[in-house]
């Protein structure tokens, strides 16, 4: 079976090189991921590919906005930089979500701008120690930081969360999240806690959310979630007992769907949600 999701090393394989960051002695030109919210900056017209440095209007990426290299794309450096969402850009250019149901970039490119947007986030983030407030180094060779005054070492954030698929027969459980628009459903997901294992915090998540209990609670496959940083751990996991019951607060609205019937597009199309939904529900 292919495990091979959007936002995952494996959907850039072959185009993709990370490399640690280090200092840009490297002047050759390359390829530039230049995000802006949740879009990449691309050529309006189709076929939409990564911009290369060289040919950009200097207003998009201001001097004193410096990319950062973060491995190579085809063969040749590709550098990441973030915009302000404000830029107004030149006509022969267009920003193009990765995030949301606009499937207008393909999924290498999304992948792309996920890994850029997820170590730009880190970098924004590891300016300063959370310790004592110093200022971060670099360890060399590495993504990781080390604060010179107080000695600790920080290293990229990715937290863990679960996303679960729960079946009773032909239907499956469904929750609609307070934040989200009528209609819109998705599958139960949330944060690991302390002292959770990922089964744990399956059930956890399930009884808080839908309030009904699960059984044979089993892994199927797993998700980079660059929005800002997570690991999305999908599981299996078949209805064992209890009344469906959303706590009204943080879920507003859960309930059996039949796997034939289901409201449009839970989760978005390049998530696990839908990954998991499309895989399992007939088997
Ligand atoms: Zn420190």
């Amino acid at each position: 079976m292919s495990h091979s999701l959007p936002f995952n090393s494996a959907m850039i394989n072959g185009l993709f090189t990370p490399l640690p960051p280090e200092p840009e002695l490297d002047e050759t030109p390359g390829f530039l991921a230049i995000l802006l919210g949740s879009s990449l900056v691309v050529f309006s017209e189709a076929p939409h590919t990564l911009l290369q440095e060289g040919c950009l209007p200097a207003e998009i990426v201001p001097p004193e906005k410096k990319p950062l290299k973060i491995g190579l794309w085809q063969g040749k450096p590709l550098r990441a930089v973030r915009i302000a969402t404000d830029t107004v850009l030149p006509v022969e250019y267009e920003a193009l979500p990765f995030q949301g149901p606009d499937m207008r970039l393909d999924n290498t490119l999304a992948t792309i701008a996920g890994r850029a947007a997820q170590i730009l986030h880190w970098e924004r983030r590891s300016r300063f120690c959370s310790h004592c407030g110093g200022e971060l180094i670099r360890i060399p060779g590495s993504w990781g930081k080390r604060c010179p005054s107080c000695g600790d070492e920080h290293f990229p954030h990715i937290h863990p969360c679960i996303i679960v698929l729960v079946k009773r027969g032909d239907d499956l459980l469904l929750i609609r999240n307070a934040a989200w628009s009528a209609g819109r459903f998705s599958l139960v997901a949330g944060f690991l806690d302390f002292g959770e294992s990922l089964e744990e915090c399956v059930q956890r998540e399930v009884r808080e959310e839908s309030g009904i209990e699960v059984t044979n609670i089993r892994y199927a496959n797993s998700q980079c979630w660059p929005f800002p940083s997570q690991l999305m751990v999908g599981f299996l996991a078949d209805y064992a007992g209890g009344e469906i019951k959303p706590d009204g607060v943080e879920v507003v609205e859960a309930g059996w769907f039949n796997k034939d019937n289901l409201p449009l597009s839970p989760g978005g199309l390049r998530s696990i949600s839908r990954w998991l939904i499309n895989t399992y529900r007939n088997v």
